[in-house]
């Protein structure tokens, strides 16, 4: 195979959707595919759903391998997957061994978040950066950490959980087990739980309406914000400050160039982009470590993707 020819298939696994996705070398999806997750039905049929969706992608074409990004703890060598949240049945499933067997195909497995780091360390936002922190914010609340070049992944596979450092010891209980976890405060649905709180003081901001149809998301609450509603704007105001403490700790271990943030809620931009620089700014240790940029993904809803093809692409 000519190398600058080189193609992998990248899968993302999701609680809701299977999508995959023939990549090339300049990290473009050429053709792409995708399924409903049976998250019900056990791991059996959701490998066979993945190979399915491989095989109606390769069409023939020459493919250097397939790259699959997983929830929950993935160990990088072994390909073992262990408890994903959102996929019932799972408990400890060797997703490489079993797809390897299946589609007579090299194949690497990572952590979703992982993957999505190693996209932007590729094709996205962190290209030719050595250090970066990526963290996603949605219904969870992931990190993936590139250090000297590499995607950092630790021991067992599990590094990079930003979402659930301890930001209040004494906090709510968390579904990982701990309390006061930081996807605990700012994850898709605490933000909705904050501006339902608010809303008791402030039952004249725009986003009443929302709440009594039950309409409440991130996404509007950032959409009534813009338009200058005063409760919207504290709470991403305070959304980004809590995120900005916690990344404050991440960022005096580790010192690095950049934080790449992602997911849904990211796409309130500069509303919650704002309050977590002026925080880390305020709160990292020295100077030297407080000049970290914060900025946004690159490669939006495909980076879990485009990151799977790159475990093959760019080993
Ligand atoms: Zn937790």
């Amino acid at each position: 195979m000519r190398e600058e020819g080189k193609l992998a298939i990248g899968v993302d696994l999701g609680g809701t959707y299977i999508k995959g996705g023939v990549v090339n070398l300049q990290g473009q999806i050429l053709r792409r595919e995708s399924a409903q997750t049976l998250s019900r039905e056990g791991p059996k049929r959701i490998l066979a759903q993945i190979a399915n969706l491989v095989e109606g992608l390769r069409r023939g074409d020459e493919v250097a391998g397939l790259g699959v990004g997983c929830p929950g703890l993935v160990e990088p060598t072994s390909g073992i997957v262990r408890d994903p949240p959102n996929l019932f049945g799972w408990r400890e499933v060797n997703v490489k061994e079993e797809l390897e067997r299946k589609l007579a195909l090299r194949v690497e497995v990572a952590n979703d978040v992982n993957a999505a780091a190693l996209g932007e360390l590729h094709f996205g936002a962190g290209r030719g950066v050595k250090d970066f922190i990526c963290i996603t914010l949605g219904t969870g609340v992931g990190g993936g950490l590139v250090l000297a070049g590499k995607l950092f992944t630790g021991s067992k596979g599990g590094a990079g959980e930003i979402g659930h450092l301890p930001v209040n010891i004494f906090g709510p209980h968390c579904r990982c087990g701990n309390y006061g976890c930081l996807e605990r405060y700012v994850g898709a649905e605490y933000i909705i739980e904050r501006a339902r709180n608010g809303l008791k003081a402030n039952p004249d901001s725009l986003l009443s309406p929302l709440d009594k149809e039950g309409r409440l998301t991130p996404k509007l609450i950032a959409e009534v914000a813009l338009r200058g509603d005063k409760l919207a704007q504290e709470i991403f105001r305070e959304t980004g400050e809590i995120i900005g403490a916690a990344l404050s700790g991440v960022v005096n271990l580790l010192n690095p160039e950049l934080v790449i943030v992602g997911g849904g809620v990211a796409q309130a931009g500069k509303l919650i982009l704002e309050p977590i620089r002026r925080t880390l700014a305020e709160r990292a240790m020295n100077k030297e470590i407080q000049k970290v940029e914060v900025i946004p993904a690159l490669l939006g809803e495909d980076a879990g993707l485009i990151g799977a093809a790159a475990l093959i692409l760019k080993p």
